[in-house]
């Protein structure tokens, strides 16, 4: 049910659920806005209620989902469709075997269901070999010695590295230019030495890829089409 909190500085549309397994109020933000859930019995006006008292931090979610860019909903995948490997598209066909060509990935599916989740293990198996090639090339010419490469599937970063020399890169990668994870490896590199983003940082990172800069803004303008699987 939809209903409109009126107050004095611009009403709040808001979504009202219930839910007979809540014992108190739940109170939620995402892409669909603000959604209060009321146990079963609790009356109509307990949501109200709960949006006076936390008035301030809705209206600061709101404003920062606002001004965030709206993540892409997840593509529906399709044989004919295309997937990135290493920046550049590649039609996705039904095989029986996986096979990467110059223009085409063949990918075992039995249905298009199935595609994504193929598509992802063909990401993460060919992440593993890709990144400990490239890692272990500028570790060389860094003169750095990461202690081991973790493959992750994090959402939120690209590649993060511990105190104690683990390097995590994201599978998700592997849908970037190749120029760009050689960024995010030496950037994570970098970090063996200076575990902040001090200008001192970005001077290792500049001497290894002196175009940090613009590989960075590649990340910040594709990312979010990147991120935008299970
Ligand atoms: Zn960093």
């Amino acid at each position: 049910m939809q209903a409109l909190f009126k107050f004095a500085s611009g009403d709040i549309p808001y979504t009202l659920q219930r839910s007979p397994r809540r014992r108190s109020i739940g109170l939620k933000i995402d892409a669909a806005g603000l959604t209060i859930i009321l146990p079963q019995r609790a009356p109509l006006a307990e949501a109200e209620r709960v949006i006076q008292l936390k008035l301030a931090w809705i209206r600061a979610k709101l404003l920062e989902r606002e001004t965030r860019p709206t993540p892409i909903e997840s593509p529906i995948l399709q044989w004919g469709a295309s997937a990135l490997w290493l920046g550049e598209p590649r039609l996705l066909q039904a095989a029986l075997r996986v096979k990467l060509t110059e223009d085409t990935l063949y990918l075992c599916a039995a249905n298009e269901q199935k595609i994504a989740p193929a598509l992802i293990r063909f990401y993460q198996r060919s992440a593993k070999p890709y990144f400990a090639e490239r890692l272990a090339l500028w570790a060389e010419r860094m003169a750095l010695q990461p202690r081991q490469l973790i493959l992750s599937s994090a959402k939120t970063r690209w590649g993060s590295c511990t105190s104690n020399g683990d390097i995590r890169l994201s599978w998700r990668l592997m849908q970037a230019p190749a120029s760009v994870i050689d960024y995010v490896v030496i950037h994570e590199l970098a970090h063996l030495l200076e575990m902040n983003h001090s200008a001192r940082f970005w001077a290792i990172v500049e001497r290894a890829c002196p175009d940090w800069k613009t590989e960075r803004a590649w990340l910040k303008q594709h990312g979010h089409t990147l991120l935008a699987w299970e």
